[in-house]
Parts: C-alpha cells; sequence; structure tokens
C-alpha cells in the first residue's frame, strides 16, 4: 500500500468541520489532488453534505430560537438584508462553538459550509 503524503487526521477533521476538498488541499498546502482528499473524505467521513444536515436536524429548531432570542431575524438575510418566506440557512461568521457566531443566510446568499 502506497504510503500517504498527508496526515489523514488534519484531513478528516477539516472535512467534518465542514471544508471541501479544495480548501482543504490549499489549508494544509497538500502535495496531492482535489481528487484524492475527495476520495479520502468519501470514504472515511461520506458523502459531505449528509452528514452535517442530519447531525444538525435535532439541534436546529433550538439555535434558531436562541438566534432569534437575541436579537436576529429568522425571515430576513444577514447578507442581502432580503426578507424571505423560505428557510434561512445558518452560516458560521467564526469556527468556534458560540452560538452567537451563526447569521441566517438566504438561498440566494447561501454557500458552501452554510446549513
Ligand atoms: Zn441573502
Amino acid at each position: 500500500m502506497p504510503r500517504r503524503h498527508y496526515d489523514l487526521d488534519e484531513v478528516l477533521a477539516l472535512a467534518e468541520a465542514g471544508k471541501t476538498a479544495a480548501e482543504i488541499v490549499e489549508e494544509l498546502g497538500l502535495p496531492v489532488g482535489e481528487r484524492a482528499i475527495q476520495k479520502a473524505i468519501n470514504k472515511f467521513v461520506g458523502p459531505l453534505p449528509k452528514r452535517p444536515a442530519a447531525r444538525s436536524d435535532k439541534m436546529r429548531p433550538r439555535v434558531v430560537a436562541w438566534m432569534v432570542a437575541h436579537g436576529l431575524n429568522e425571515k430576513v438575510c444577514c447578507v442581502c438584508f432580503k426578507p424571505s418566506v423560505f428557510d434561512m440557512y445558518l452560516r458560521e461568521l467564526k469556527r468556534d462553538d458560540e452560538l452567537g457566531s451563526l447569521i441566517f443566510v438566504c438561498r440566494h446568499c447561501k454557500r458552501v459550509g452554510d446549513f
């Protein structure tokens, strides 16, 4: 078996945190291609969009309620400031564990990593 040229645990930790394969390659300065990282992630973590969604489902209403209680409007996008009738996505402004680092974004402003 060929030796890996990167630290798998490090890669998987970033993948779990919501980074894409391309971002991981760039952040760690890896000598391997995006595809190799994507394959490793698929093998060990599973397809990325599913896990965060499944994991956040139960907590989501509580998180949203907390955000609303702290002054955010769940019907208004924090990026474009337009009201939306659709469910908002959540975005982490900082990679910490604080609920206060979350904002609402609409489906137009949603990007990779929002959930
Ligand atoms: Zn928006």
